[in-house]
C-alpha cells in the first residue's frame, strides 16, 4: 500500500502515521519528494485492507493499492470523464439523461404507451426487457424476439434509442441487432464471456452491479468491456444483498462517488431494483442526482398494479411525470443540465 500524506504535515503528525503503520504489523519505507511524502508499507497484501483507515487521517492525503489490478477503466487511465455514445446521445456529459420503461415489455399497447409517455416527460431513452432473468422458472420469462420487435417498433415510432437485458451468449448478436444498449443484469455481472460478447458486438454495454459484488470486482467486470475494445461503457448500480427487508435491496449511493473516483465511466443508478418499492423511487433519484450520478434507469408501467414482472417497484406515468419535474432543481444544484428542457 501506498500512504500519501499531506504537503504540510509536521514531524511529529508523521511519526505517528509511521508508527501506526508498524502497529498494524507493516514496514513503512519512506519516500521523500519535492512537494510530499509517500509511504511503501511493506507487508501482507492479504490484510492490507487495515491500512485503508489511515485515510481519513487529517495528516493523510490518500491511500492506495502499489497497483490497481484495473486498468483501462481506471480514473489513472484517463483523467477526464468519458461518455457513452449512444446513437446520438451523449451520457456522461453535462446533458442528463433518464432512461426509463416497464420492467417488462408485455405487449405492443404496453410498450407503446409507456414509450410515448416516458418520452413526453423527458426520457431519452426507453428501457423494456424481452430476456427476463427470473427468479423462479415459472414467473414470466419475456416475450424474447418479439419483444425486441416491438422495442424496435417502438423506438422506430418515437425516436428514442432503446436498453434491452442481454441474458445469453447466444443472443448477443440478436440483441444488438434490434438494441442501442446491452444491458449486463446482476445476475450475470460476473459472466465474463457474456461481457466479452456484449463488448464485441460494439454496442454500448451497461454492466449492473453484481447483487453481492465488491466495487473493485465490479469495476474488473466492466475492465473486460474496454478490454475488449469497446469504449461505450456504463456501470449501473442497481442495489446490492443486505440484511435489510424494508428494501428489496440495498441501493448503494455510496458506489457513486466511488465509481467517480475510481473510473472515468459514467455511472447509473436504478432506483427501481434498489429498493423494490415505487414510493422511495423519488427520493432514490433526487438523492442520485445530487450525489453526481450521470444517468438514472427507472421502470414505469401504465399500470403498475396489473404489471407482469416487478408491479411494486415501477412507477405509474404520472408518478414518472412528477419525479421529472421534482429532479430539476437536483439537476442544476449538481451542475448538470436535463436533456429535456
Ligand atoms: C431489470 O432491469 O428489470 C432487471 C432484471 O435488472 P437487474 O439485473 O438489476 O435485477
Ligand atoms: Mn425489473
Amino acid at each position: 500500500m501506498i500512504v500519501v500524506l499531506r504537503p504540510d504535515i509536521t514531524k511529529r503528525a508523521e511519526a505517528a502515521v509511521l508508527k501506526e503503520i508498524r502497529k498494524l504489523g507493516y514496514k513503512p519505507h519512506v519516500m521523500r519528494g519535492v512537494e510530499r511524502t509517500v509511504v511503501g508499507a511493506i507487508g501482507d497484501e492479504r490484510t492490507h485492507h487495515t491500512l485503508e483507515a489511515l485515510a481519513s487521517w487529517p495528516q493523510v492525503e490518500q491511500v492506495m493499492p502499489v497497483q490497481k489490478k484495473y486498468k483501462l477503466v481506471s480514473r489513472e487511465a484517463h483523467k477526464g470523464n468519458s461518455v457513452a455514445r449512444i446513437k446520438g446521445l451523449s451520457v456522461g456529459g453535462k446533458k442528463f439523461h433518464v432512461m426509463a420503461g416497464p420492467c417488462s415489455v408485455e405487449s405492443e399497447r404496453q410498450l407503446m404507451t409507456s414509450a410515448l409517455a416516458v418520452k413526453k416527460a423527458g426520457a431519452t431513452v426507453l428501457r423494456g426487457g424481452a430476456f427476463k432473468p427470473r427468479t423462479s422458472p415459472y414467473e414470466f420469462q419475456g416475450l424474447g424476439e418479439k419483444g425486441l420487435k416491438l422495442l424496435a417498433k417502438a423506438s422506430r415510432e418515437t425516436g428514442l434509442p432503446v436498453i434491452t437485458e442481454l441474458l445469453s451468449q447466444d443472443h448477443a448478436e440478436m440483441v444488438a441487432e434490434y438494441a442501442d444498449i446491452l444491458q449486463i443484469g446482476t445476475r450475470n455481472a460476473q459472466n465474463f464471456q457474456l461481457l466479452i460478447a456484449a463488448a464485441k458486438t460494439g454496442k454500448p454495454v451497461l454492466l449492473k452491479r453484481g447483487l453481492a459484488m465488491k466495487i473493485e470486482e465490479w469495476l474488473l467486470a466492466g475492465e473486460y468491456v474496454l478490454a475488449n475494445d469497446n469504449p461505450n461503457l456504463l456501470f449501473c448500480e442497481r442495489g446490492i444483498r443486505t440484511f435489510e427487508t424494508y428494501t428489496r435491496n440495498t441501493l448503494d449511493l455510496s458506489a457513486v462517488p466511488i465509481i467517480k473516483q475510481e473510473s472515468h465511466c459514467p455511472i447509473v443508478i436504478d432506483p427501481s431494483q434498489g429498493c423494490g418499492r415505487a414510493d422511495l423511487v423519488m427520493a432514490m433519484c433526487k438523492g442520485a442526482v445530487a450525489m453526481g450520478a450521470d444517468s438514472l434507469l427507472v421502470e414505469v408501467h401504465p399500470d403498475p398494479s396489473k404489471a407482469w414482472s416487478d408491479g411494486a417497484q415501477q412507477l405509474s406515468l404520472e408518478g414518472f411525470a412528477k419525479l421529472m419535474k421534482e429532479i430539476l432543481p437536483f439537476l442544476a444544484a449538481a451542475g448538470r443540465e436535463p436533456a429535456w428542457a
